[in-house]
């Protein structure tokens, strides 16, 4: 009977938060959208202030402002990784974007990467004193589901973020995201992929990691608002999210 009450309150209760966003967002019509959110203050999608205020309830694509932040997060975060021989390979959304994209998916509001979980603590260590001065490094964020992972946010204040999940091997199996089973050949040797500007390591059979994740049709089919009413649509348009270079 709760349930029931849940179900039949959530779309009335969308309908007023995105009322109450329209007010807002009219207020701050003047601002620039593209140039809004930085690390003093909070991430468009809930700073009040901005005028991209709650963007994802509206079926919008991610601001500017926000895709640069991500990309440079994952940039920054892959480079130290890079340079200090941990392997790492983009995954989930992060994969489909590049595959689908050639960047990140004109929606995402994260990127993730996948990291053994041999190397948890060290890279903790390492991109807590490389990048520290610059970002919020946490460990053992609850992502309940997945279990303990690493995450850094853009700062304190922002909380843009990268997320690290970590595999574990048993045998011949890599296994993560919500105990999915891997065989090792299905991920190794790693792979560049590009992205954007960039090149990111990516598991070798990255058609096998995407359609078990998202289904045999994700070149032709996306989910926009995710989280919200899932509404499935045909692709027309493959460019990315927009990036301030
Ligand atoms: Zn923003």
């Amino acid at each position: 009977m709760i349930k029931q009450i849940k179900s039949f309150l959530r779309p009335l209760k969308r309908k007023i938060i995105i009322i109450k966003a329209n007010i807002i967002r009219f207020r701050n019509k003047q601002l620039n959208p593209d140039y809004f959110c930085t690390r003093n203050t909070k991430r468009c999608f809930s700073n009040t202030k901005s005028p991209n205020y709650n963007y994802e309830y509206f079926g919008e694509n991610t601001p500017i402002c926000c895709a640069t932040h991500l990309y440079t997060i994952l940039k920054d975060v892959t480079t130290v990784l890079e340079e200090n021989d941990l392997e790492y390979f983009i995954s989930f959304g992060t994969l489909l974007g590049a595959v689908r994209h050639g960047g990140l998916i004109p929606w995402d509001t994260d990127t993730d990467i996948l990291i053994t979980e041999k190397d948890k603590e060290m890279i903790f260590k390492v991109l807590k004193e490389k990048l520290s001065s610059k970002y919020l490094v946490n460990k053992d964020i609850d992502e309940n589901i997945v279990g303990n992972i690493l995450r850094v946010n853009l700062s304190d204040t922002n909380t843009l973020h990268i997320d690290l999940f970590t595999y574990i091997e048993e045998k011949d199996e890599i296994v993560f995201g919500y105990n999915r089973r891997f065989n090792k050949e299905d991920i190794f040797p790693l792979q560049k992929i590009s992205f954007y500007d960039s090149d990111f390591f990516a598991p070798l059979d990255i058609k096998k990691q995407l359609e078990t994740f998202y289904g045999k049709e994700y070149m032709k089919y996306a989910y926009k608002q995710w989280a919200y009413n899932k509404a499935k649509f045909e692709i027309s348009d493959f460019s990315p999210a927009k990036i301030n270079n």
